[in-house]
């Protein structure tokens, strides 16, 4: 498992944004921690016509924190 810190994929509200309350996207908000291999799509209106796929650890510039991630 990887630690996912603020301002990484995994605790951004675009990260897996089209399914936010899935089971795997709710535990990294929660525990921020990811598996290795896990990606998702990442929602951003720049990024989604792409289909861009990140990992927990990614990131960009257009990070916005999670609803339910960073303040818990
Ligand atoms: S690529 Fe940027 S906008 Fe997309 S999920 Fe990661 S930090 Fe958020």
């Amino acid at each position: 498992m990887l630690t996912v810190q603020n301002g990484q994929c995994g605790m951004c509200a675009h990260f897996g944004e089209e399914h936010p309350q899935e089971r795997q996207i709710v535990q990294i908000h929660q525990k921020h921690v990811a598996p290795e291999d896990f990606v998702d799509e990442c929602g951003h209106p720049q990024h989604a016509a792409l289909h861009l796929k990140v990992t927990a650890i990614s990131g960009c510039d257009a990070f916005e924190p999670a609803d339910n991630g960073a303040a818990r």
